[in-house]
């Protein structure tokens, strides 16, 4: 037998027919004999502990409990009957409840008998109950043997209704074990194995299924997560080294006019340590002759916008193009407008292509693309049409990432010979460990410092029925001359509601700051792009002190004028969401408020999102809060990455696991980069057998 077995399909393992193999493929997704030895246990019931029913608490989870049904009858409901027995040991009584089943279970229950009985069990007036126990007679009980520690595998609704029960897989697995167990191979080198004295393979699946103690079940779940995070690594790191020796860049090779001039005479403020350091990344991949392949992460307002600039002028001194393109109009024409005048000063030829661009001048951007005069291209998707065409691109610094797709991407370089080098900059932080399996395969840079003076931004939590005294507050400020945002959500579910919401709130603060002494501008998704900018122009200029919008002046609109944010019905933001619109002020010299109005409300989920952000304004922090109640999912790249279909370890707990693992997957490949060396055969073969099942090449970029 070879590990090939492994992947017979589920249908051929003993005890499971075409109905089984059908439910099992659809809801558990398994196919093969090794995606059932992958289905790992969520948890463990200890087997060996009974409860009294006096012992009873409403706290407990499952529970084994020895006693005999006294009395059995039926209960007519609204919604249908009810089997319910009485249920007593010397200490109580309980009742054990059906739905389903009467029949057979009326004519199987034996009376005043003893049984052994588990479940979960619910408490109300003064009554426990445990619905759908599983039961056994005592005396079968006693002569059967079992693991202490009994398996709970991942089910679902439809595969319990199936009789596809907790019980059947362990039986599933027992027989997997006996016609497989051949078939475990070692997959980690024994050194490896040594060093970090892991368990062998087959030792941890045995006990993984059917621990035959705590120690033994810690040391398997241990070897098994490292197992799993340590080839996500091996792949990852693999793929940046081919990908630093195999896709040539181009090499920028010095550092000339524009950046020395630049840096000697227009530098508009000192430069933080992090963003020198950055700035040193980068200039290191440029002059390389890899392709770089950066992600540029750094809070809102951590100054990203002149690192990337500095990065567009070193290509420029070498003699190439650059390109910024961002997600939306309004991010592109403000990028274009700092941009434009740094690039006044030093001569520099810049453009604006957005969907808006006039007929006209989209044509002489095209042909001055083309013959290289145009140095700097800001914009939108835009820059992604076939018929723009680069003379030489150099650079393409792309704004928050995860609007635009990889195949668009590759897009800007198909007339280079070499793809050009590559900036992400994204201002949603993640946490380290996180970005360290989503993003193993591009370099990180990280500016983790906020440009000297910032004053922190105080956040408050209100409830809807203080909205007066935030207006008085909005008021007093207004009349210091500073400008207020108010913020309402959008989510797509209910567009329509959101919109009336928006509307309803936008006509009481009309009669709340009536004209002329207040002007209102208003931006929402609903609105031609013209009519957006115009409105975030007045307010950009001043003309206006209150910005009402919906949730698409989120990324990067800079006016340092404003210092309160109002985020309206601020239980339904993500604390990424929230933390990015807070961003929007204390952009300027004075004290900026951000205030989180919700109704009385609240889960306690919301209560944590608004206690964090009142409590810290340190991206990465709240970052890792988000990624505690959300979990993964929902952070950007995720989904694609991959790490959401981990078996056993969990990306969010299991962090020093993984920091292990990409250290030592790191060191492997170090030493024997094409795992040819004798001892690295199992993580050959177990690398082949992964690429070649499960390629996870596929998701990322
Ligand atoms: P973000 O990282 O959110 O894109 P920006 O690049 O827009 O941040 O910078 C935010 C503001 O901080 C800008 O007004 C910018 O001019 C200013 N800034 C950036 N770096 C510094 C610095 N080192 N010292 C002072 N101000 C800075
Ligand atoms: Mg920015």
């Amino acid at each position: 037998m070879n590990e090939n077995f492994l992947q017979t399909p589920i249908d051929y393992l003993k005890g499971v027919g075409p109905n089984r193999a059908d439910l099992l493929k659809k809801e558990l997704g398994i196919f093969t004999f090794q995606d059932l030895l992958h289905l790992f246990p969520n948890r463990y019931l200890d087997r060996t502990k009974y409860y009294k029913i006096a012992q009873l608490q409403q706290t407990n989870a499952e529970v084994q409990i020895v006693g005999t049904i006294t009395h059995i009858k039926t209960v007519e409901q609204k919604r249908g009957k009810r089997l319910v027995a009485t249920f007593r040991d010397d200490t109580g009584t309980m009742e054990l409840v059906w739905f389903r089943g009467h029949k057979w279970i009326k004519e199987n229950l034996k009376l005043n008998t003893p049984y052994v009985v588990f479940g979960k069990t619910n408490y109300y007036n003064g009554v426990y109950s445990m619905p759908h126990p599983e039961m056994e007679l005592l005396a079968k009980h006693e002569k059967g043997v079992r693991s202490a520690m009994q398996p709970i595998y991942p089910s679902t609704e439809k595969l319990n209704n199936s009789g596809i029960t907790n019980r059947v897989i362990i039986k599933l697995q027992q027989q997997l074990f006996t016609e497989a167990h051949t078939s475990f191979s070692e997959t980690l080198s024994q050194p490896l194995l040594e060093t970090l004295k892991l368990l062998p393979k087959k030792e941890a699946l045995i006990n993984i299924h059917f621990p035959q103690n705590q120690e033994k079940l810690a040391r398997s779940q241990y070897r098994l997560k490292f197992e799993e995070l340590f080839y996500i690594q091996l792949q990852l790191i693999r793929k940046n080294v081919l990908h630093k020796t195999k896709i040539k860049g181009y090499p920028f090779t010095k550092v000339g006019e524009y950046f020395t001039t630049f840096y000697e005479q227009y530098l508009p403020f000192k430069l933080t340590n992090a963003q020198k350091r950055v700035i040193k990344e980068i200039r290191n991949d440029l002059g390389s002759n890899a392709q770089m392949n950066r992600l540029l992460q750094g809070d809102v307002g951590s100054g990203k916008t002149i690192v990337a600039f500095m990065s567009i002028l070193i290509a420029l001194d070498n003699g190439f193009q650059a390109c910024l393109m961002a997600p939306t109009e309004i991010l592109s024409v403000q990028h274009y407008n700092n941009l434009l005048e740094l690039c006044n000063k030093l001569k520099i030829s810049i453009k604006l292509l957005t969907g808006s661009t006039k007929t006209l001048d989209r044509k002489n951007i095209h042909a001055s693309l083309e013959n290289g005069e145009l140095q700097v291209l800001v914009g939108t998707h835009a820059l992604l049409e076939d018929k723009v065409k680069f003379n030489n691109l150099g650079l393409a610094v792309i704004d928050e990432q995860h609007r635009f797709g990889v195949a668009q991407r590759s897009k800007l370089w198909h007339k280079n010979t070499h793809p050009p080098h590559i900036l992400i900059m994204s201002a949603t932080p993640i946490p380290r460990t996180l970005a360290m399996s989503v993003y193993g395969d591009l370099d990180i840079s990280v500016i983790d410092e906020l440009p000297p003076g910032r004053k922190d931004i105080k956040t408050v939590h209100r409830f809807d029925s203080n909205r007066l005294k935030v207006f008085r507050f909005l008021k007093d400020e207004i009349s210091k001359g500073r400008q207020v945002y108010i913020v309402y959500p959008l989510i797509n579910e209910s567009e329509a509601l959101d919109y009336k919401d928006l509307m309803d709130g936008y006509e009481s603060i009309e009669r709340e700051f009536p004209k002329p002494n207040y002007q209102i501008s208003i931006v929402h998704g609903q609105m031609k792009a013209a009519d957006k900018e115009f409105e975030m122009d007045r307010f950009v200029r001043g003309e206006t002190q209150i910005m009402v919008a919906t949730t698409v002046i989120e990324v990067g609109v800079n006016v340092p004028n404003a210092s309160v944010m109002v985020i309206e019905s601020a239980e339904r933001f993500g604390l990424s969401q929230l933390h990015q619109l807070r961003g929007r002020v204390g952009r300027g010299a004075s004290q900026s408020y951000c205030i989180l109005m919700t109704s009385h409300k609240l889960s306690q989920d919301a209560k944590t999102r608004l206690q964090t952000m009142t409590r810290t304004s340190d991206g990465f922090e709240i970052a890792e809060v988000d990624l505690k109640l959300r979990g993964p999912g929902d952070i950007m790249g995720t989904q694609q990455s991959g790490v959401l279909n981990l078996q056993i370890a969990d990306i969010v707990k299991d962090t020093e696991i993984l920091k292990i693992a990409r250290s030592y997957a790191m060191q492997v490949l170090k030493s024997d980069p094409n795992l040819i060396q004798p001892e690295n055969l199992p993580i050959k073969k177990a690398y082949n057998q992964l690429t070649k099942f499960k390629n996870i090449w596929n998701y990322i970029s």
